[in-house]
């Protein structure tokens, strides 16, 4: 394909070839015979996107539920009109915080819907809702978790018993990654700590497939390794999860970080409050650090926490639109005092800790656009501030996404026998930094094939034009 007249991100307005899964020449290019033809009329041309921190499964299944939390739904009113629905089978609510309508109970759920089994998931995705109708169906199933409470509905950290009691079946990835590519995506990182080779193998089936039109990286388990991944597939780093309120025991933690180095493999530490940053820091220093070792969200960082976490050589992988999307509940729940060290990012580069960021879907957004829009303004929904001095410039904040996933410390470029994985904005970079959260994207290729073609421009039309026009 020859892409025409494209302002290639760090580079000048040329044209660009792409043969097979590369790029194959830029500069000023003649139209081979027969080639197809993408007028760029100096629109910006990126490297893909990649989104470094994505639950797919969840994410995939996020979009066949019903949205519970805000900002589409705010109270109790607004949750009963959500889960009013008629049908039949399970009904499945993500995204709930307590702030609707507090910590759910069964008889709560009763009151808005009795007749389908329903359940609803916690923002946290740690934390199930049931109403009796579903606890009906599951009281009978085999080896019930200690998690879960039959009399108040809620269950804490019973995923996988759930996938097994539900016997559902891994998600058709399509349409999430239709999504993806419409956002110029071309690679994610799928990190949930349970990945294992079930979770390799059915990825596997969805690029086999043509379902799953990105690169994938998976995190996970310790036991995952690279012989035994499919094709399509790189290997990431061992997932830790931590909660603060269960903090699993020191010696375990730097044993399992030192098992990973071991095999070369780096670790993603998921730390949201300071004491699980703390924590991680100290078993990092005792079992010492290696190149890709990341912290996962940094949600609460001290100035004195980001200068050990230079010294460590960590990397910090963010979500910028959290400033945005959970903002004004972060101003309710956590003191003011707190407020400038939320999701810190400015800091952390000028720190020199290197920076990338991921949606953490289905707990936020997919699009990079409007995160990349937060990470530029620091404003909640409501239009608060949150830490101004932690914003980025709009190159930055573009630069969050094009880090490549398996060194996070370099930006991808558009290159001669670089893979031909590009995005194609609707116009030239100048106009796209003035207002982030208005681009669009007007086509993604993907290992040299076109995955998403905006609509108003049929690719045909487009091409008979240009050869007009040539
Ligand atoms: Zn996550």
């Amino acid at each position: 394909m020859l892409i025409r007249n494209a302002e290639i991100w760090r580079g000048a307005t040329q044209d660009v070839r792409t043969v097979g899964n590369r790029v194959a020449a830029i500069g000023k290019l003649q139209r081979e015979t027969d080639e197809p033809v993408l007028e760029a009329d100096g629109c910006a041309l990126l490297p893909g996107l990649h989104d470094h921190h994505i639950h797919l499964a969840a994410t995939s299944a996020a979009m066949q539920s019903v949205d519970c939390g805000p900002p589409h739904v705010n109270n109790a009113g607004e949750l009963a009109i959500a889960l009013a629905q008629t049908g039949t089978g399970w009904l499945r609510g993500t995204a709930y915080h307590e702030s609707v309508a507090g910590v759910l109970t069964r008889k709560q759920i009763d009151a808005w819907q009795c007749d389908r089994p329903v359940r609803v998931q916690h923002r946290s995705g740690r934390m199930w809702f049931f109403n009796s109708a579903a606890l009906a169906l599951l009281r009978d199933c085999p080896d019930i978790p200690a998690g879960i409470d039959f009399d108040t509905g809620q269950a804490f950290e019973i995923d996988d018993w759930l996938r097994g009691a539900l016997s559902s079946r891994p998600p058709d990835l399509r349409a999430l990654s239709r999504t993806l590519a419409a956002h110029g995506m071309t690679g994610v990182t799928e990190i949930s700590p349970s990945n294992s080779h079930a979770e390799a193998q059915w990825l596997g089936r969805e690029i086999e497939q043509g379902n799953l039109r990105q690169h994938c990286v998976l995190a996970g388990r310790l036991d995952l390794s690279d012989r035994m991944l499919p094709r399509g597939i790189a290997l990431g780093p061992l997932k830790l999860h931590l909660h603060e309120h269960q903090l699993p025991d020191f010696e375990l933690v730097v044993d399992r970080i030192s098992a990973a180095h071991r095999l070369a493999r780096p670790v993603a530490v998921h730390c949201t409050t300071e004491v699980e940053l703390v924590f991680t820091l100290a078993a990092l220093a005792e079992a010492g650090t290696l190149a890709g070792d990341r912290i996962e969200h940094a949600g609460i960082a001290s100035d004195a926490l980001i200068e050990q976490m230079a010294a460590l050589r960590l990397i910090v992988v963010s979500q910028p639109h959290f400033i945005a999307e959970r903002g004004d509940q972060y101003r309710e729940a956590i003191p003011p005092s707190e407020h400038s060290l939320l999701y810190r990012l400015r800091s952390f580069i000028g720190a020199g800790v290197p920076l990338a960021a991921g949606s953490d879907a289905p707990y936020g957004s997919t699009n990079p656009w409007t995160a990349m829009s937060a990470a530029c303004s620091r404003r909640t929904r409501n239009g608060h501030m949150i830490g101004a001095k932690e914003a980025l410039s709009p190159e930055q904040a573009l630069s969050l996404y094009l880090r490549d996933p398996l060194n996070l410390t370099v930006e991808r470029q558009i290159a001669v026998s670089g893979p031909a994985d590009l995005c194609l904005l609707d116009r030239p970079w100048a106009a796209a930094r003035a207002d982030l959260s208005a681009v669009a994207v007007r086509a993604t290729l993907f290992d040299g094939s076109l995955v998403y073609d905006r609509v108003d421009q049929p690719p045909v039309q487009r091409r008979s034009g240009a050869d007009a026009a040539a």
